[in-house]
């Protein structure tokens, strides 16, 4: 397999398949997801040879469970796609239909997802949906269980709840499991058609366009869809007509302002509440969502184990990440599965098993805790790996991560950023460390594109954040998080701290 020319691969923004490589700081990047969900111990082992031989030998577990191999060169990154067939590893094209790291093992689960997910799947290529969406839309399948797909944003959520005996799904779109927008639960026929019908509508929008930008009146429409359209005519009607004709004031589901207007400007008709809720409000399950648990630890499967072990921010040298696929082998492990969080998933260990390979992954340098301070904290490459960084950024991190551990509770975020870009956490966190012109700076309860209240030399940033942590230790009153602690001081207080130590 030859990948194409370097133009190819500059699309920046574009979520990188195996076939096309995005351009980053350090060389080209490519991410693959295996279509089984799975890899074997030895097929990691021969992808970590493969990106030591092509690659700067940095891999990654990103947020949402892809694998990501980086620093390649154009000719490098056709070798290795080649490598990658030849290791007989399918990797998942089209429109992503994700589905949780333990689906269909976990006994804990309401429904395995896998068939909706792969009818999912093969609704929206057969609605020739594949080339009119953009690279980064996406679909969640979640069959609940000890770990959800809860904190993974999507487009179209489908998640199994259990309702008078049955199993039904609640469709939802754009965020994740807290902010999505809640459209009806209907079994999993009916949920595929109301995603394929959703994602119908954003490919009309253009490929920059994603469920968010839907209109009221169109969720309205995909909420009351399966009133009134059965799923065997739903490919033939088109987003626009299917938008009009299936609106109806008289949907159980369906309802928007007083005062919205349809499509040409009517008003339409008198309805009590906006469907812009949060999936999570409770109509269908009554209960708000915990937050969702770490991928890093041991999870009982009934028949087995599973053993969770994190990447520290995210990335690893290949050489490390293969010393543990091989122990992981010998140990008996069947298959690795890449989890949402940054994680790998060993399967087929005993107890035993397990607590040896926690043991050797621990003296690796990987995270072995879910409590481990290097998960709080978001730290993009940043130098000597991304041209575009200023700072040493997982360095830093390291450093924070072992001299002021007791600064990260569950309430505060960290995030070290290379530049303004903010690749490892565009939202905001309580402190954002961002390198630029003048050094590491400080940005408090904002992002890594805000301006700096103070700065500190880029190689002495992780001794200003011990300053911070030295007063949140004497501040704090008992019981007091260490966000609740940084809002009291305050930022020009937390500024002159990270600046003067
Ligand atoms: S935020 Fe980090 S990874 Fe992103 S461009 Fe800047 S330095 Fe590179």
């Amino acid at each position: 397999m030859r990948v194409g020319g370097m133009n190819a691969f500059s699309r920046r923004g574009a979520c990188p398949a195996l076939s096309a490589p995005m351009q980053t700081g350090d060389g080209l990047l490519v991410r693959l997801n295996p279509v089984a969900g799975g890899l074997a111990p030895k097929s990691l082992i021969g992808l970590c040879e493969s990106a030591l031989r092509h690659g700067n030998g940095i891999m990654e577990v990103t947020a949402r469970g892809s694998l990501q191999i980086r620093g390649l060169s154009p000719d490098r990154a056709g070798l290795l796609a080649a490598e990658v067939d030849a290791l007989g590893i399918a990797v998942r094209t089209g429109v992503p239909v994700e589905t949780g790291p333990l689906a269909g093992i976990d006994p804990q689960e309401i429904a395995d997802p896998r068939p909706l997910a792969e009818q999912a799947g093969a609704a929206i290529e057969d609605a020739g949906l594949t080339a009119r969406l953009g690279p980064k839309v996406s679909v969640v399948v979640d069959g609940g269980g000890q770990l959800t797909m809860d904190a993974v944003s999507a487009d179209v959520r489908l998640k199994a709840v259990r309702a008078e005996g049955e199993v039904l799904w609640r469709v939802s779109v754009a965020g994740d499991a807290f902010s999505a927008t809640l459209l009806e639960t209907v079994d999993a026929d009916a949920a595929r058609d109301i995603a394929v019908a959703a994602l119908r509508m954003v490919a009309e929008k253009g490929r920059a366009a994603h469920t968010r930008d839907l209109s009221e009146r169109q969720l309205a429409s995909l909420a009351g869809w399966h009133c009134f359209a059965p799923p065997s005519v739903l490919p033939d009607i088109s987003p626009t007509r299917g938008e009009i004709e299936h609106f109806s004031p008289l949907s159980p589901i369906a309802k928007v302002e007083p005062t919205t207007k349809v499509a040409g400007g009517a008003p339409s008709a008198e309805l009590p509440i906006s469907p812009l809720v949060g999936e999570m409000s409770g109509r269908t399950e009554g209960g708000a969502v915990e937050r969702p648990r770490s991928p890093i630890g041991l999870f009982n499967l009934g028949a087995g184990h599973a053993l969770g072990i994190g990447l520290p921010f995210g990335s690893m040298a290949a050489q490390p990440l293969l010393e543990l696929a091989g122990q992981a082998l010998q140990l008996g492990s069947t298959e690795i599965r890449l989890a949402p969080g940054r994680a790998l998933l060993f399967l087929g260990l005993t107890e035993s098993a397990s607590a040896s390979l926690q043991a050797s992954a621990s003296a690796l340098g990987f995270v072995t805790s879910p409590v481990d301070p290097r998960t709080r904290i978001a730290a993009c490459p940043g130098t000597p790996a991304c041209a575009s960084g200023r700072i040493a950024t997982r360095a830093i991190a390291e450093t924070i991560a072992s001299e002021s551990a007791d600064l990260f509770d569950a309430s505060l975020t960290l995030h070290i950023s290379g530049c303004a870009k903010g690749c490892a956490h565009p939202g905001q966190a309580a402190l954002t460390i961002v390198g630029d012109e003048n050094g590491a700076g400080l940005v408090v309860d904002g992002t890594a594109k805000a301006l700096p209240a103070g700065y500190r030399p880029g190689y002495d940033a992780a001794r200003g954040v011990a300053g911070i942590a030295a007063a949140i230790r004497n501040a704090r009153h008992p019981g007091e998080t260490a966000a609740a602690c940084l809002t009291r001081l305050g930022a020009t207080e937390i500024a002159e701290l990270y600046r003067r130590n």
